[in-house]
C-alpha cells in the first residue's frame, strides 16, 4: 500500500496561484511538505522588493541623521548652495574643517545661551560672497534674518 511517490509532486504557489512541481519552490524545513509557500519566481520578486524597501529604510536613516546633526547638515547644504551659485569653489580639506567647526560652534553657542545663532555670510552669497571661513560669522538668528542679503549691514 502507500502513496505512489514516483509522480512529480505539484504544489500551488500562494502568490501567483500557479501549480508547479516541487522543484520550482524554495526549500523550507519548517513546512510539512518541505517547501516554501511561494514559488522561486515569486520569491525572487519578493527579494527584489525587500532590497528596494531596505534602500528606502537606508534613505530614512539618512534623513534621521540629517535631523540629529543639524549643524553638519547646514554646513553641507551651504557648501552645495555655494557650488550651485559660484561653480566649483575648490576648498582644501582643512578649510572645510574650519567651516564645519564654525557651524558646530554656532550650535554650541545657541545651546549654551539659549538664543538661536546662525552662521552668516558677511558678504552674502547672492552678492558674490564666498563660502569660506573668512566670510563667515556667527550672529544671532534674529539679526541674520534682519540682515538678509543686505550688503554693509552694520550689526548692532
Ligand atoms: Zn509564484
Amino acid at each position: 500500500m502507500g502513496q505512489s511517490r514516483s509522480s512529480v509532486e505539484i504544489a500551488t504557489c500562494h502568490t501567483c496561484k500557479v501549480s508547479k512541481p516541487f522543484s520550482c519552490f524554495p526549500k523550507h524545513k519548517k513546512k510539512k511538505n518541505g517547501i516554501g509557500t511561494e514559488c522561486k519566481d515569486c520569491f525572487k520578486i519578493y527579494i527584489k522588493k525587500w532590497r528596494l524597501e531596505n534602500r528606502e529604510r537606508y534613505i530614512k536613516h539618512a534623513i534621521s541623521w540629517n535631523k540629529s546633526h543639524p549643524e553638519k547638515r547646514k554646513a553641507l547644504e551651504a557648501n552645495r548652495r555655494v557650488r550651485s551659485v559660484q561653480g566649483n569653489v575648490m576648498l582644501h580639506y582643512s578649510q572645510m574643517k574650519i567651516i564645519d567647526t564654525i557651524y558646530e560652534s554656532s550650535k554650541r553657542i545657541s545651546d549654551c545661551i539659549g538664543i538661536n545663532h546662525h552662521v552668516d555670510h558677511i558678504v552674502p552669497i547672492s552678492k558674490g560672497g564666498y563660502h569660506v571661513h573668512t566670510n563667515l560669522q556667527i550672529i544671532p538668528a534674529i539679526i541674520n534674518l534682519r540682515k538678509s542679503n543686505k550688503l554693509n549691514y552694520s550689526i548692532p
